[in-house]
């Protein structure tokens, strides 16, 4: 009997991420597309079995979460409870200084994959370029020279399928690296459990540590904010050339438009407009990855002075010992300058709303399980040990805040399009 159903409950329910995994493991009856709501998601074009939905139910972000594998956790890592496993925690930049200035932050990830390549340990990077559907999206890019990883730098912030790009690569049967938000590096390790390609050609885990992405309808209030017309949009950057450099806007006329970073966000991250999952999102610290590479803003936030000036410095995180290997080989080699080290008490002032988030996901999901919704299973992630942390007032709180969100259809694709 067809399984359609309980399969779009994902998208349903508000949880689906527009990764494109599934449209990956599934490529004759799931392809991704722009919904009515203007997310990326997988439309169905046959029936889905029983055995192909739990298949996809094991794997998706939007039910389940984790970190690392336990294989790769040694002797060699500190496991914090908030920031999870740890080996080494630097400073970095990439060596290259047109790396440095077109990156998002200081072209840690960049120069990583550029070690990757030139090294020959990879033969290609799997990451996220500019463009797909729309202007302001990501696509997945398969990049085999320094042209290329460098063409893809900088951070995507609207939809993005990387993954829809990933079994194909996997055919090739070539080793690769993996360049792709906190939840999708999640879904490829939990894919690993049931596709030995995945540990065998996938060399290393890379991720930006994430708080979320813009949904498209704040990119449409931030275009009509600025009197832009979506249909003039002929490109679009977050960021990058400086740290974090402007957005820039590309009309069809030619005109380029620059705002800044906080014209775009806001200096609050509580009240950044974020796709429903990325607020419940249980780690956005990247777990998962090998290695994560964040920003350094006190308070988690540029200033007006470090807008203008900044280089880019990333805060770089060797969860395991392969990636503590790569960022040494990668500096030894002379891709990536090492600046310094950090300390987790550093990364919980850089990144509060990450430490937020982490502690609030287990008693939101009670709330979403309360309101009827599937809860997000978070194998590793010790997320009932971080709900201690507040106290009864609080997690009642946010059960209570999580269902009175639902039951005003805040977790809907199409919340915030029609108001
Ligand atoms: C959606 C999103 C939210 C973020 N939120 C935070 C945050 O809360 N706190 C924080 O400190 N940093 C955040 N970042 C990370 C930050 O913007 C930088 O990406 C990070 O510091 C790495 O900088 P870099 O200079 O090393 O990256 P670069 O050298 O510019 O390389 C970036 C790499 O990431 C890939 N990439 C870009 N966008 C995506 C995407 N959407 N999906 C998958 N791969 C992608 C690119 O292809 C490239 O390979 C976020 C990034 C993204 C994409």
């Amino acid at each position: 009997m067809a399984d359609n159903a309980r399969f779009e409950r994902i998208t349903e329910e508000g949880k689906c991420i527009g990764c494109g995994l599934c449209a990956s493991m599934l490529p004759g009856k799931l392809a991704m597309a722009v919904a009515p709501s203007g997310y990326l998601r997988p439309a169905a074009s046959a029936a889905l079995s029983e055995e192909e939905t739990d298949a996809i139910y094991a794997v998706c972000p939007g039910l389940v979460q984790t970190g690392l594998p336990e294989e790769l956790i040694g002797p060699e890592t500190r496991l914090d409870e908030v920031w999870g496993p740890i080996v080494r925690i630097d400073m970095a930049y990439a060596a290259d200084p047109e790396s440095r200035h077109r990156a998002a932050t200081g072209g840690a990830l960049t120069a990583l994959c550029d070690y990757l390549i030139a090294s020959g340990e990879a033969r290609a990077i799997l990451h996220v370029a500019a463009g797909g559907a729309r202007p302001s999206f990501g696509k997945p890019q398969v990049s085999e020279d320094h042209a290329s990883v460098l063409a893809a730098a900088g951070s995507r912030y609207g939809p993005s399928d990387p993954l829809s790009a990933l079994h194909a690569l996997l055919d090739r049967g070539e080793p690769f690296a993996l360049v792709a938000k906190p939840c999708d590096l999640s879904a490829v390790r939990l894919l690993g459990r049931r596709e030995p390609r995945v540990g065998a050609l996938i060399t290393h885990f890379l991720t930006p540590v994430c708080g979320g992405f813009m949904p498209p309808f704040g990119m449409d209030a931030f275009l009509a904010r600025n009197g832009i017309d979506p249909q003039e949009v002929a490109a679009l950057s977050y960021r990058g050339y400086g740290c974090p450099g402007p957005t820039r806007i590309t009309l069809r006329s030619g005109a380029v438009i620059d705002k800044t970073y906080l014209e775009l966000w806001g200096s609050d991250a509580s009240l950044w407009h974020l796709p429903w999952r990325c607020k419940i999102c249980p780690d956005g610290t990247g777990e998962a990855a090998d290695v994560a590479a964040a920003d350094a803003w006190p308070g988690g936030a540029p200033t007006e002075e470090m807008m203008a000036e900044d280089p880019g410095t990333n805060v770089v995180i060797a969860r395991s010992k392969a990636g503590a290997e790569l960022v040494a080989r990668a500096a030894e080699a002379g891709f990536l300058v090492l600046d310094g080290g950090a300390t987790t008490a550093d990364l919980d002032d850089w990144q509060p709303h990450q430490v937020n988030k982490k502690i609030a996901s287990g008693a939101r999901y009670q709330g979403l399980r309360e309101a009827g919704q599937l809860g997000i299973e978070t194998p590793g992630l010790r997320t009932a040990a971080l709900r201690r942390r507040m106290d009864a007032e609080t997690d009642r709180a946010q059960i209570e805040g999580a269902k009175q969100r639902i039951a005003i259809g805040k977790h809907r694709d199409d919340f915030g399009r029609e108001s």
